[in-house]
């Protein structure tokens, strides 16, 4: 902590003393002491030292319009001093949870016209599990009660959706999945396709599913879940085979298929949403993050108009909801910033213009000594660390090649996550040409530094 200035160093000693992170070694963090970050603009942050770094990762893949937007702040603003807080409860609403939920239906997908407000993914996909089940139940099929999700994948931490996502250090501690949670493997080519051609294993992979529904039985399984893009997991994009076998299953046996869109929504693939990338028709989305540019929190899940009849259709009340489903401020902000990505028309500019050159760009990392492999879609990207090309061999795992490409990245100016070795990009979509010049650049600077430390 030497060198540092004494307000830093102060944010510092506050934050160890008090402060669990997520996601953190919290004793580890208590001797290095927390980057502390200050303020933002655009596609970059700040930190309490002074540097600049451009965020590769649009924060938590949630600065899909980048930061400082002023519609949105003004937005949110505005509608603190007109209401800051109502709630949804018992037959009320308020103007900008209904406008929002208009505004969503024309951009969802034409087949999805309602949504259920949550404050986060995470609570999305609690959400998706007990409407999923009541859905069942409202169709005389109470017995539909298990989801079939993947290994590796992830919908969220709490005990609802850490079971849901297949993350073996989550379920690992506090005895996860929960009953009627089960998994199948990943269509993760790279490292599990072995010397099989893609297209054979993406169909392998999605077959699994088809099995474990044999297995279970037809009349026990409610839905299988799944992110179009396997995004924290480290960016797998399954072989082009997969989804419309997977599709197949899921109509074949009556099986609800579930979009998890918190990555993949909002235009990260070049679509609103990433099953429309896939040309696929979920019969619900979970969405977060992106639908405010992470200025406020809020989820919603969507439900197909078959969904929502069978839901309405019985009557009575769905027993579920949070204080901040829809909150008035969230509402305006996911408004606010739906519009200006309408306005900039982003979505077709990350479709055929930057989310194309960024992967044209990213590619060209392809031909560096220590990447294995390059893949991307739209505005999110991954490149895989190995020690050798050929035959193709990680970096032993004592060496952490990701999280020492992840230290260089930073000293350089770059935020670029480590999953592993595997190495994920997830930029503000308004980034610039330029912008992504540099990113490209300082993401090589950082592998050439990785390659020497490794040495
Ligand atoms: N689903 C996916 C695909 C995610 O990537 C995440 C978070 O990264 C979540 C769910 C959980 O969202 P939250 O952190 O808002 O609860």
């Amino acid at each position: 902590m030497t060198g540092l200035t004494e307000q830093t160093q102060s944010w510092q000693q506050l934050d160890a003393a008090h402060h669990l992170h997520p996601f953190t070694d919290n004793q580890a963090l208590g001797q290095k002491g927390s980057r502390v970050v200050t303020h933002a603009e655009g596609v970059y942050v700040y930190d309490s030292e002074g540097h600049k770094t451009l965020d590769g990762m649009a924060g938590l893949w949630c600065v899909n319009m980048g930061y400082g937007q002023q519609a949105v702040i003004d937005a949110i603003t505005e509608q603190l001093k007109v209401l800051p807080y109502y709630n949804l409860f018992f037959q009320s609403t308020h103007p900008t949870a209904a406008e929002l939920s208009a505004l969503l239906a024309q951009v969802l997908p034409a087949h999805m016209n309602r949504v259920f407000y949550t404050g986060s993914g995470s609570e999305c996909n609690d959400t998706v599990i007990r409407m999923v089940r009541h859905y069942w139940a409202s169709q005389g099929k109470p017995d539909k009660t298990v989801m079939i999700s993947r290994h590796n994948a992830y919908h969220g931490s709490t005990m609802a959706g850490a079971s849901l996502g297949g993350m073996k250090p989550m379920h690992q501690q506090g005895g996860l999945p929960i009953p009627d949670i089960c998994h199948i493997d990943q269509p993760y080519h790279f490292e599990e396709g072995g010397n099989q051609d893609p297209e054979t294993f993406g169909l392998e992979r999605a077959r699994q599913l088809e099995q474990k529904i044999l297995e279970l039985g037809e009349d026990r399984v409610a839905a299988f879940i799944a992110e179009p893009i396997q995004g924290a997991g480290g960016v797998i994009i399954a072989p082009d085979s997969y989804w419309k076998e997977i599709k197949r299953i899921c109509d074949q046996y009556h099986i609800l298929f579930i979009s998890d869109e918190v990555i993949c929504g909002f235009g990260r693939t070049g679509h609103w949403f990433g099953c429309q990338y896939y040309g696929i028709e979920p019969d619900l989305i979970s969405m977060a993050k992106g639908i405010t540019s992470g200025y406020l929190p809020l989820g919603a899940v969507a439900v197909s108009d078959r969904v929502a009849q069978g839901l309405l259709s019985q009557g009575g009340e769905f027993n579920h909801g949070f204080t901040y489903s829809g909150h008035p401020a969230a509402c305006a902000a996911a408004i606010a910033n739906i519009k200006l990505m309408q306005e900039q028309d982003i979505v077709t500019r990350v479709r055929d213009e930057i989310g194309p050159y960024l992967q044209q760009q990213w590619a060209t990392l392809a031909d560096h000594p220590i990447v294995g492999e390059t893949r991307g879609i739209g505005m999110v990207a991954a490149l895989e660390l190995v020690e050798n090309k050929v035959p193709r061999t990680r970096f032993h795992k004592d060496k952490e090649a990701g999280m020492v490409c992840r230290e260089h990245c930073i000293a350089n100016g770059l935020i670029m996550r480590a999953v592993g070795d595997t190495m994920i990009i997830a930029p503000p979509l308004i980034i610039t040409r330029t912008e992504v010049d540099q990113l490209v650049a300082t993401a090589r600077k950082s592998l050439d530094d990785t390659w020497r430390s490794l040495q």
